[in-house]
């Protein structure tokens, strides 16, 4: 609702953020429109990783946050490596300032968004205090293992798609520029006890937040 002016009624994304309020004020008529410059987490890593089993058991678990999984929003039309998804993220960075507002950040699971590129550059960025990335990453054996375990029809046992994913998983590892991905390994770890580890993470975050 912030991009629709109250004042004027016209609708701009990119509103100029004074964080004295803070206020998102309208480019074309000045109004300050105050709202809650949350931070926005997202936990990531590359398929076979865990972050959808992880955010099902995690759902009924982390009450102080929003946990969603960018794939519900996925569809056909948002399929454009040329722009690096753009639309999609800018989308998914919408729908999470505006359930931030009501006062819990949301925990943003998928594999795309732990790529700061892809949200840093979005007009929509502007209204979270930070972005916090966390990524699962795990041994290549592991990873291809869980992959050739999946049913068939997911297309997750190809070869190439298997190489794919043991990339991005290795790109995890060996991203060391800002902003900070930090990073759980789950090559050892049962379910549980990475769970856990992704909770007491995005309880410190929101611990935060009260300060
Ligand atoms: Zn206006």
């Amino acid at each position: 609702m912030i991009n629709i002016c109250h004042q004027c009624g016209i609708y701009r994304a990119d509103k100029e953020i004074d964080p004295s309020g803070p206020y998102a004020i309208c480019p074309e008529c000045g109004f300050k429109h105050p709202f809650l410059q949350l931070p926005l987490l997202i936990v990531s890593g590359a398929s076979g990783s865990g972050k959808t089993t992880i955010c099902q058991y995690l759902l009924e678990r982390a009450a102080q946050a929003i946990l969603l999984d960018s794939d519900i929003l996925w569809r056909p039309e948002f399929n454009s490596p040329e722009t690096k998804y753009r639309d999609f993220f800018e989308t998914w960075l919408r729908v999470c300032k505006n359930i931030s507002q009501s006062g819990r950040p949301v925990v943003l699971f998928g594999a795309g968004a732990g790529v700061p590129e892809n949200l840093e550059s979005c007009i929509e960025r502007r209204y979270f205090s930070e972005i916090d990335y966390l990524a699962l990453v795990c041994s290549d054996e592991i990873l291809s293992e869980r992959l050739q375990n999946r049913p068939a029809w997911r297309g997750t046992r190809r070869p190439a798609f298997i190489e794919e994913q043991k990339r991005f998983n290795q790109w995890f590892k060996d991203y060391h520029q800002q902003p900070v991905i930090e990073l759980i390994d789950t090559t050892d770890e049962p379910m549980e006890k990475t769970a856990q580890q992704v909770l007491a993470w995005i309880e410190a975050k929101a611990e935060n937040l009260k300060k």
